[in-house]
């Protein structure tokens, strides 16, 4: 199967590279087109514009960092749209709001494609390893075509209906992610404050009803003041952002998330958007949570 890949970031990169490792033909754009070498040093084709990829593949996956950038991919000069029509499928990955997923189907669905969004859950490991979860929903014989680039991607695919029901599923999870990442980051400065070891709360929560593997994996480097990005503060800042604009569509009342968002928002401005989201916890630490 041949595929384009729009968007060699964090995941990008992992995901294209996974695609060739099980003998997808893969032509890979980048905005920063360098970013390129190293699919191609696996066996990539380039294609110098998102429309020279569109042209040349059936299937065009992108995986972009926000709405402005999968917007601009698909509506601006070179862009997907010059050359997406009948018996061509585009595959949007990037996290989004409904609103820009509509946006872009409503597009390719006027030039006779199809289109899917397909969020996913999951981060850099989970999309090395081939783990992530996909959220897709959009055009369901699309969605069929690409069950084998999915199957490669993750560990289970979900097609969730109408467009948007995607785009909605992810940002609910990364609103959770993002409020979970805070409690755990507060919790982690009033155990060192109340002269408890952080670490052995790291044990204790390990063992009980609320371990999960977001905690266990960002705990140890948390407490080393390490935040290598995985998912950078940026995107999940832009996740929260666009979480609580749902929130507000349909009146649902997030102070929880709010707050959480406040957090990622004083950690931008500190200059923490390109670490790790857990780097949140510097702005915890220094609002006096810990020495
Ligand atoms: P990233 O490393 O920041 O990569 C972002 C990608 O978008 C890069 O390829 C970048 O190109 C491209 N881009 C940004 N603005 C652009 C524009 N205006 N036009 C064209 N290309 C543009 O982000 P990531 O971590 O891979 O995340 C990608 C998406 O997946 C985001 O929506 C994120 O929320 C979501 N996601 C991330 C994770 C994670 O753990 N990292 C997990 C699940 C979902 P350049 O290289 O030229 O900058």
């Amino acid at each position: 199967m041949e595929v384009g890949f729009l968007g060699l970031g964090i995941m990008g990169k992992a995901m294209a590279a996974n695609l060739l490792r099980h003998g997808f033909r893969v032509t890979v754009w980048n905005r920063t087109l360098s970013k390129c070498e190293e699919l191609v040093a696996m066996g990539a084709t380039v294609g110098d514009t998102p429309v020279a990829v569109v042209a040349k593949c059936k299937y065009t996956i992108a995986m972009l960092s926000d709405p402005s950038a999968a917007l601009s991919v698909v509506f601006d000069k070179d862009g997907v749209l010059e050359q997406i029509g009948e018996g061509k499928g585009y595959v949007d990955m990037s996290t989004v709001d409904a609103a820009t997923s509509c946006k872009i189907s409503e597009a390719v669905k006027q030039k006779g494609g199809a289109f899917v969004e397909a969020p996913v859950s999951g981060s850099k490991k989970p999309a090395e390893d081939g783990q992530l979860v996909i959220l897709a929903a959009g055009d369901k014989a699309l969605y069929d075509d690409m069950v084998p680039a999915f199957d490669v991607l993750g560990k289970r695919s979900f097609f969730l209906g109408e467009i948007g029901n995607g785009a909605k599923m992810k940002l609910v999870v990364n609103m959770i992610m993002g409020s979970m990442m805070n409690a755990f980051s507060e919790g982690l400065c009033l155990a060192d404050k109340s002269g408890l070891s952080p670490q052995t709360l790291l044990d204790v929560l390990d063992l009980g009803a609320v371990a999960n593997p977001m905690f266990k994996m960002k705990g140890p480097s948390m407490l080393q003041g390490s935040y290598n990005p995985a998912f950078p503060l940026k995107h999940q800042q832009k996740d929260m952002r666009l979480a609580l604009s749902l929130g507000d569509e349909t009146a649902v009342a997030m102070p929880v998330a709010a707050a959480a968002n406040e957090a990622f928002k004083k950690a931008r401005s500190l200059g923490l958007g390109d670490l790790d989201f857990s780097a949140v916890h510097e702005v915890l630490k220094g609002a006096g949570g810990s020495a």
